[in-house]
């Protein structure tokens, strides 16, 4: 079983408060994140990070956002706020541009074969964002993708079911996702569960408010099991 982790788009500008398009209590899931990195870490498990990665010419990138399709100027390419936050960030990682890169099919087996991949990208949806995202994850063939990160109900959401909709079996972990204020989480829950995404729980115990660990204890009343924890998802890797 090859499973991989994607850690979607735990940049400064989105993570933390000083950040130009902060998510509001994202900082509160960074232990979690942190976690999860030291995880793949001890257990070899290829990382995959996603990075908004922006210019003056990204569709998205509005004076006048309508906070939906448009959002004001955030993790413009080379600056602070576009870097990951540290407890996320690769020692080494071998980087996927979306605009400057031009990879044959060597370059496409170096970065299978990297642990820690940065796959930066111009659009909410990372297999639109970038045009080798979609043949890098074909080159890896994973099993098993465990999804995390920010924002839930925007590019998580479009990785997960980017992912899942490639016939990988999809888990997003409810306690290291941070959705925009106003999501609608129990409906979003709703369709990722109906899509055939489970949900990892990190900490079975703790009630940090965040309402995914609530709709994933629940699974909002689906006859499915509701939460695994990552030794189960990881097990036979
Ligand atoms: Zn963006």
């Amino acid at each position: 079983m090859r499973t991989i982790f994607v850690a979607v788009d735990c940049q400064n500008d989105f993570m933390l408060p000083s950040g130009k398009l902060y998510v509001p209590g994202a900082e509160t899931i960074i232990p979690n994140l942190e976690k999860l990195t030291i995880f793949a870490e001890d257990n070899a498990i290829q990382t995959i990070s996603t990075m908004d990665w922006h210019n003056a010419n990204t569709q998205e990138i509005s004076d006048k956002p309508d906070f939906k399709q448009t959002f004001p100027p955030h993790c413009l390419a080379g600056t602070d706020g576009a870097e990951l936050i540290k407890e996320v960030a690769p020692y080494c990682p071998s980087v996927v541009d979306w605009d400057t890169g031009i990879y044959t099919d060597v370059h496409l087996d170096i970065f299978r074969g990297s642990d820690e991949l940065i796959i930066r990208k111009d659009k909410f949806d990372l297999f639109e964002g970038n045009p080798f995202a979609a043949k890098i994850i074909q080159k890896i063939q994973p099993d098993v993708a465990v999804v995390y990160g920010v924002a839930a109900d925007v590019c998580v959401n479009f990785a997960a079911m980017g992912l899942l909709k490639k016939g990988i079996r999809t888990y997003i972990v409810a306690d290291a996702i941070k959705a925009l204020p106003n999501c609608e989480v129990n409906q979003l829950v709703k369709t990722w569960i109906e899509a055939g995404i489970r949900f990892v729980l990190l900490n079975e115990n703790e009630n940090t408010g965040n309402p995914f660990v609530q709709a994933a204890k629940t699974a909002v009343g689906y006859n499915i099991r509701p939460y695994y924890l990552l030794s189960d998802v990881v097990e036979n890797h």
